[in-house]
């Protein structure tokens, strides 16, 4: 197929931005990634791969040159350890990167521009009970979200309708619902949730030791959507003719506790759960699909389950090659 649209995807280092890529590559665009590292699991599918600090003013002109549409999916973030740390950080580096790279992609003329928000964007009082009701778009205001990360969020929505009002540049703005899948950081404190579990189960079953840490009563809930129907609805929103923000998950939600039931049942081994302190985020949290199902007619489809199973299999190969070259584990018992 062959498409002379030229798109940039900024965070096409990172997890959604690889396979985002990927995704738009197969549809037959021309695609230019951006990101300060590359991707850490493959090279990249881009047609072109710049390594700029989009941060800075002259790089965000630099990405968005000769750019008909940008997908914005820079940003400095991890999962709930990450993000209940770093408030000062992820603030300033997340403001100036949305800031510049929008008005970047106005000045150079870009005609669309879907901005990546996130749930974390909700209120915190609407997410006090595991047994949450799922959150609707316009649950967002009186705005109260629970983490500088949050915050910022909400302001570069705004930002994105009033480019849009004022200069007439058509964003989007998707917010995703935890979002897992292969080829994602799995390690070193940016890790989320499901990854964690995963990485935690598979050193259980090498180790042949069953104890799993889990932060807090791991009563906690969420909903988790696996990689191929994130990047599937991002694409589908772009095309669209709805501008307001858009909820991107599974409404199946599930504690803590029973991700872990899944991750084991996966792995094939029992596990023992140790709850231990650690930042848990909201109490509660699911997405209400409703909008998305009548502005897309088109919902996340992969079961919690087969999503998993993938992840874990790459990831358990991951947690082996480690400890491998660690010599945590002898070839023999890794065989
Ligand atoms: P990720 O951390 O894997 O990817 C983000 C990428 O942005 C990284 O590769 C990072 O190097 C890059 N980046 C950071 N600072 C930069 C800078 N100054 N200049 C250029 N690039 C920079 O995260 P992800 O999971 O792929 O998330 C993509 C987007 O989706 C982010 O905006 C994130 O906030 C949002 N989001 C993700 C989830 C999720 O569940 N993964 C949930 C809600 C929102």
């Amino acid at each position: 197929m062959s498409n002379k649209t030229r798109v940039l995807v900024t965070g096409a280092g990172g997890f959604i931005g690889s396979h985002l890529v990927k995704h738009l590559k197969e549809k037959g665009y021309w695609v230019r990634g951006v990101d300060i590292k590359r991707p850490e699991f493959g090279d990249t599918a881009a047609d072109e791969f710049l390594d700029l600090d989009l941060r800075r003013w002259e790089n965000c002109l630099s990405a968005t040159e000769g750019i008909d549409e940008v997908y914005a999916l820079a940003a400095d973030m991890g999962g709930m350890g990450f993000i209940s740390a770093h408030h000062a950080q992820i603030l300033y580096n997340n403001s100036l990167i949305n800031l510049h790279t929008l008005e970047a992609a106005r000045e150079n003329g870009a005609k669309r521009y879907l901005y990546t928000s996130s749930a974390c964007v909700y209120p915190e009082h609407l997410q006090e009970d595991a047994n949450v009701v799922p959150l609707k778009e316009s649950d967002v205001y009186p705005a109260y979200p629970q983490d500088a990360y949050g915050w910022e969020k909400l302001i570069s929505e705004r930002l994105c309708m009033h480019y849009r009002e004022d200069y007439g540049i058509e964003t989007r703005t998707v917010r995703f619902h935890n979002i897992f899948g292969e080829e994602g950081t799995w390690d070193g404190g940016r890790e989320k949730v499901p990854a964690a579990m995963c990485r935690k189960i598979a050193r259980a079953k090498l180790l042949g030791d069953p104890t799993i840490e889990i932060w807090g009563d791991g009563e906690q809930t969420r909903s988790f959507c696996y990689i191929a129907d994130c990047v599937e609805g991002i694409y589908r929103l772009m095309r669209s003719d709805h501008h307001e923000p858009l909820n991107l998950g599974q409404d199946r939600m599930i504690s803590i506790n029973e991700l872990a039931d899944i991750v084991a049942n996966i792995a094939g081994i029992e596990i023992s759960k140790k709850h231990v302190d650690g930042p848990q985020g909201v109490r509660g949290r699911n997405s209400d699909n409703t909008l998305l199902r009548e502005v897309l007619g088109w919902e996340p489809k992969l079961s919690l389950e087969d999503g998993l199973a993938i992840t874990y299999r790459w990831i358990e190969d991951q947690v082996r090659a480690d400890m491998l070259a660690k010599g945590e584990l002898s070839s023999a018992v890794a065989s």
